[in-house]
């Protein structure tokens, strides 16, 4: 099956400014954007909410890794296809840089795939957040060869146990911020601290707790 599909644009840290090995996982719609039930279909839908590229900004010039991990169904619904995608994050990515100028994006992946397609990217499902984690902390970072590339994870991250105890991060600081359950979901499985925020706000919600490193992040129970 193919998917995700990635697009790899690391860049440097502002200047003075040294990774701190983290990688902070965004959600999109509802997270940076405004939702909508119909879906983002096209660049001149994407409403940037406030405050969200003023919050991305603060999280790079902390030396986070910044990763957006999405779910687009339209895509293998048959709506619009992934060069459709590519043309939403790039105006995505511009208007971001337009209100700071440090809101950039060190990766982009999306999960193209239904609920019935049984994929390991889906949120809740974390196969987007494992392959962003092994990508962006590679090094030397390999970059790809165009920027963007279709994935096939397929079987290779393994089913989650939904029943045992959070796992331990792979960089503590890691974190995931969401609007959903899913988005929890994919984050615990991962061991991220969890941030979740009203869809209708989005990460402005948390642009205080996220730039504290002692906040552990929401509880949060996939089997509660
Ligand atoms: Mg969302
Ligand atoms: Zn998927």
């Amino acid at each position: 099956m193919r998917g995700p599909i990635v697009e790899f644009t690391p860049a440097n840290f502002p200047k003075g400014v040294a990774e701190n090995g983290a990688i902070a996982f965004l959600d999109r719609d509802g997270v940076l954007n405004l939702g909508k039930s119909t879906y983002i279909n096209s660049p001149e839908e994407l409403e940037i909410l406030p405050e969200a590229p003023e919050a991305v900004g603060d999280l790079r010039r902390l030396g986070f890794r910044t990763c957006i991990v999405t779910n687009q169904s339209p895509i293998m619904r048959g709506l619009w296809d992934e060069n459709q995608l590519f043309v939403i994050h790039e105006r995505l990515r511009q208007l971001f840089l337009e209100y700071d100028k440090d809101a950039h994006f060190d990766m982009i992946i999306t999960c193209p795939h239904r609920n019935r397609d049984n994929c390991s990217c889906r949120k809740p499902n974390p196969g987007m957040l494992q392959l962003g984690s092994e990508l962006l902390r590679k090094k030397p970072m390999e970059v790809f060869d165009s920027k963007q590339k279709i994935i096939e994870i397929g079987s290779k991250f393994n089913a989650v146990n939904w029943w045992k105890e959070k796992i331990s991060p792979v960089n503590e600081l890691d974190m995931m911020i969401g609007d959903r359950n899913s988005d929890m979901g994919a984050g615990w499985a991962v061991g991220a601290r969890l941030f979740r925020v009203p869809q209708s706000i989005g990460i402005k919600h948390v642009r205080k707790r996220i730039i504290d490193n002692n906040d552990k992040g929401d509880y949060f129970s996939p089997v509660r």
